[in-house]
């Protein structure tokens, strides 16, 4: 903890006491908390320690239920008096600004936790449970609260289905590390995952699919199966699944937010009741039919249900990726956008947004949506889950409604957390630990007034490459103990050298309560050469591009200078590392080295990665000149570019000796097309 505080008195009596020599323990609590001062001395259970709580009846059974299932063996006694710990809901505590905020305060003989609602005290239980070892509790006072109302975790039980028990585990460790919302996405095309009564092909046939891998689902024809056919791969969660996960999730303070896609990702939705899309054929369509009424009916039936099973204020509609490919060419589609004068198809989810919004607040509940749902305008009371970076959260905020971040960069824990080669197959990406860590949801750059329309922070697992409940947690684990520290530990208190030893103790911990987090002490880190600026003779140097021949907008890594700025590129071309050259001309780069140079080697490293179609370059070629007109050819390099399913990274390069003041590096596609990365042209 940043702000260890050793108090006077305690270093003095210290000093006398010459070579005693106790030190004053550091803490291992995730997340950080707001201010620990420490003394000397500790608080040790006793056979006899006696549990005392003044809260309200519910709350008191959640607290009583919480530490029973701890290694504390508590007596629960009536008086405060004696070697007690103490948890106590009072009525204002000036200490702390939000209810979530508690002050824990160790004295030898007693433990008191304060705040003003269950859930601060169920807080400050979990500080005391992560703080507490076989030396005890340290004396000492802790004054702690989140920097952010909403923490959370996103678990896509829809691509591979994750049972009850497994989410049971995760809201465990979710309120440990005090994250307070579990967001399920329950629908999408790989699967439905909720029963609703009044549609039972949902729960018979859209929840069932071939194939126990997303993967193999995908690329092989996509098909659904009735539910106990031989080799029917899915399942859902009953209604009665339901009300038992959101009362374990109410028990931890953690309120569960289903999502419902629409009007996109309903494949299955459409296959079960072909009636909702626009032609009525089954396997066609991903999205609802916009101009059909029934298609509303049907939502609202839905929602009814969703909203009876989960008490949630937020009900999340998806919102995200529309193809909106039918809605051109349909009857119903185009008579509702004459009929409510919409301009495009855009205005048409639109439409459906502000129509579902409007049925959920005439019910008390608020509509969450992926940023998508700003297109075509933003429906008046949606918060705005922004993940195709921050723009779309800074855009509602900007408006005036609240945002919760969850960027891809750095929320995506479906990207490989190490090395590529090192870990079972991902979507893509390279998120590591530290990167996560180092996410700020509130950009330095936003207005004060602004700030607190940022409601939150989440992490998101989608599970299209993640079929087994171990693998879900290598991923999710020591990840989410980073966010847990983004979302609730002030900046000021966030160190990554000092959370990277707690992480590397939770991670312990962890296994010895049975998850499988991601082995920390194994990893490899980033790509070679990444973590430092390489220097070599073309570094700074001015560099032209040839006619045509620039590089995709989306991905300049930097600009003019990227490919000689001595920044070399990680795992990812989404690091912003790497630029990207898409044109049929290729990329044709010329550096000028400002005077005639003796030259050994110049090469550049390219990646492959077949699946968002990246691929090696299918020649290369190298020259020189001495006027920058008239090139004299070094090297020319056939590739033979094959398709695979490995992220690799080769070097193109010439070796020799020569002398020139100009270099010019130049590569070209294949047969597959696609877009040629590369990072740094080096020089030597
Ligand atoms: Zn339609």
């Amino acid at each position: 903890m940043k702000k260890l505080i050793i108090l006077a008195g305690a270093t003095l009596s210290l000093l006398f006491a010459g070579c005693a020599k106790e030190e004053i323990r550091t803490l291992s609590v995730i997340p950080a908390p707001l201010n620990v001062e420490l003394q000397q001395g500790v608080f040790l259970l006793k056979p006899g320690t006696g549990l005392y709580i003044d809260a309200s009846d519910g709350d008191k059974t959640i607290l009583e239920g919480c530490l029973a299932a701890s290694s504390m063996r508590l007596k629960p006694v009536t008086t405060e008096e004696g070697h007690t710990i103490v948890l106590k809901q009072v009525e204002q505590l000036p200490e702390v600004n939000s209810s979530e905020g508690y002050v824990l305060t160790i004295d030898p003989d007693r433990v008191l936790i304060r705040a003003t609602s269950g859930a601060g005290l169920f807080y400050g239980v979990q500080t005391m449970l992560q703080m507490a070892d076989e030396k005890g509790l340290p004396v000492g006072t802790i004054t702690d609260e989140p920097r952010f109302a909403y923490r959370g975790f996103m678990m896509d039980v829809s691509r591979h289905f994750f049972d009850k028990e497994f989410i049971k585990k995760q809201i465990d460790a979710l309120a440990y590390y005090k994250l307070n919302r579990l967001h399920l996405h329950l629908t999408d095309a790989a699967g439905w995952r909720i029963e609703i009564k009044k549609y039972p092909r949902l729960a018979e046939f859209a929840a069932w699919r071939e194939f126990s891998t997303w993967k193999e689902w995908w690329n092989n024809g996509r098909l659904y199966k009735e539910e106990g056919d031989k080799d029917a791969y899915g399942g859902y969660y009953t209604q009665e699944d339901i009300r038992e996960l959101v009362a374990y999730a109410q028990e931890r303070f953690i309120t569960i937010i289903p999502e419902i896609e629409m009007p996109a990702h309903s494949e299955e939705v459409l296959t079960a009741y072909p009636e909702f899309s626009c032609t009525h054929e089954p396997y066609k369509q991903a999205d609802f039919c916009v101009g059909n009424e029934k298609t509303f009916e049907f939502l609202e039936n839905v929602l009814t249900e969703v909203m009876e099973l989960f008490p949630s204020e937020y009900i999340h509609i998806g919102g995200d990726e529309a193809g909106k490919a039918s809605w051109p060419a349909c009857k119903l589609c185009q008579t509702r956008m004459k009929k409510e004068n919409l301009k495009d198809v855009n205005e048409l989810q639109s439409y459906l947004i502000h129509r579902i919004e409007v049925f959920l607040n005439a019910h008390g509940r608020k509509l969450l949506g992926w940023d998508e749902i700003l297109e075509g305008g933003l429906a008046p009371n949606a918060t705005v889950m922004s993940w195709r970076g921050t723009e779309g959260g800074l855009k509602a905020v900007d408006a005036g409604h609240k945002a919760i971040m969850t960027p891809g960069e750095f929320c995506y824990f479906d990207s490989y957390q190490d090395a590529p080669y090192s870990q079972p197959e991902a979507i893509g990406g390279y998120l590591p630990l530290a990167k996560v860590y180092s996410y700020n949801p509130v950009p330095d750059t936003l207005s004060a007034d602004k700030v607190s329309l940022i409601y939150g922070v989440q992490a998101n697992l989608f599970t299209e490459y993640i079929p087994t409940p171990e693998h879900a947690e290598m991923m999710i684990y020591p990840r989410i103990l980073a966010l847990s520290e983004v979302a609730w530990s002030a900046p000021v208190v966030k160190d990554y050298k000092d959370f990277y030893i707690r992480a590397l103790k939770a991670s312990d911990e962890l296994k010895t309560k049975g998850y499988h987090p991601f082995d920390l002490k194994k990893e490899i880190g980033n790509r070679p050469g990444a973590d430092q600026p390489i220097s070599h003779l073309a570094v700074g140097k001015k560099v032209v591009y040839g006619l045509d021949a620039a590089y995709y907008p989306g991905y300049t890594a930097g600009g003019d200078t990227a490919l000689v700025d001595g920044v070399v590129g990680g795992w990812t071309y989404g690091d912003h590392r790497w630029q990207g050259f898409i044109d049929k001309k290729g990329m044709d780069v010329t550096i000028d080295m400002e005077q005639e140079t003796n030259i050994h080697s110049v090469g550049a490293d390219f990646m492959q990665l077949c699946g968002p179609g990246v691929f090696m370059p299918a020649e290369v070629i190298i020259s020189i000149s001495n006027d920058g007109k008239e090139f004299t050819e070094l090297k020319r390099i056939e590739h033979k570019v094959v398709k695979d399913e490995q992220l690799s990274f080769t070097h193109f390069g010439w070796e020799g000796e020569t002398k020139a003041r100009y270099v010019r590096y130049q590569a070209f596609s294949g047969e597959f097309g696609g877009f040629l990365f590369t990072d740094e042209i080096v020089v030597k």
